[in-house]
């Protein structure tokens, strides 16, 4: 068990790492882990989560009320969320949330993260779910969460971000990362027209690795269905409906046109 110095150290070192992936903006984002069985640490409100220093780091109970830390700095008032996680699964040491542009694209557009397609992501993470939006700062969001946390390490919020959940604070984060990392590249197939899906014999291989090196943590399984067409785009999806699945001539000139008319107007 580390000692409380080394896990503040440990929460500024990912706040950091968060910040410089852009896996935050400005203040936003949360870290909290367990100190022992009544109390957390917690990162402080109004703080960019890349330059924290220990004294800024907040201990809590699970009602966060706060225990211990200087009184420049207050808990956020979406570590609501966090106890709801340690109140549901008591192997969850640590819980990060951070709104990384990718994932959160996915919950911005309504797309779910669960297919079946890159295997180290359904090995950590599985197929992500998405909770309903609810209310920042309020018990909506941590009421938003409570079924999906008892299947899933790793959840987007519609609208919002993401937030995962690790037995310790690096898992944590390695998880918000794999998600991430698994959010830019299924993003960056369906730009290119195509994201092809893992079998049903494949996602039970991998399943069967996860019981083989005894992976902590709970994943749901993926989907093993195509993707959907209208999350497949394609660049002549772009063109008008002509019934063809070809530019035709005058769609070509219709653009000419405009581009010429933009430039003579510069
Ligand atoms: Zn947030």
């Amino acid at each position: 068990m580390k000692q409380e110095w080394e896990l503040k150290r440990d929460i500024i070192e990912i706040g950091r790492r968060i910040w410089t992936r852009g896996y935050v903006g400005a203040n936003d984002g949360n870290i909290t882990v367990a100190l022992n069985e009544n109390e957390l640490l917690t990162t402080p409100h109004g703080v960019s989560k890349g330059f924290m220093t220990p004294e800024m780091i907040i201990k809590v109970d699970r009602n966060a009320k706060v225990i211990a830390g200087s009184s420049k700095y207050h808990p956020s008032s979406e570590v609501k969320m966090h106890l709801e996680v340690y109140k549901e699964r008591p192997d969850i040491k640590s819980v990060i949330h951070a709104h990384p542009t990718y994932a959160t694209s996915f919950a911005v557009a309504g797309i779910p993260l669960d297919k079946c397609v890159l295997p180290e992501a359904i090995l950590v993470i599985g197929a992500v779910p998405t909770a309903k939006y609810g209310l920042p700062s309020t018990m909506e969001l941590a009421e938003s969460i409570q079924e999906h946390i008892k299947h899933s390490d790793a959840i987007l919020l519609e609208n919002h971000g993401a937030i995962t959940l690790g037995t310790d604070l690096f898992d944590a984060y390695y998880k918000m990362e794999t998600l991430e990392h698994a959010a830019s590249i299924v993003w960056k197939a369906i730009q290119l027209g195509n994201v092809n899906v893992l079998s049903e014999d494949e996602r039970g291989r991998l399943l069967g690795l996860r019981e083989k090196f005894n992976l902590q943590g709970r994943v749901a399984a993926c989907d093993v269905t195509p993707m959907p067409s209208s999350e497949r785009p394609t660049t002549m999806a772009a063109a008008p409906s002509s019934g063809k699945n070809q530019i035709s001539e005058e769609y070509i000139r219709e653009i000419t046109e405009k581009v010429l008319a933009k430039i003579k107007k510069n």
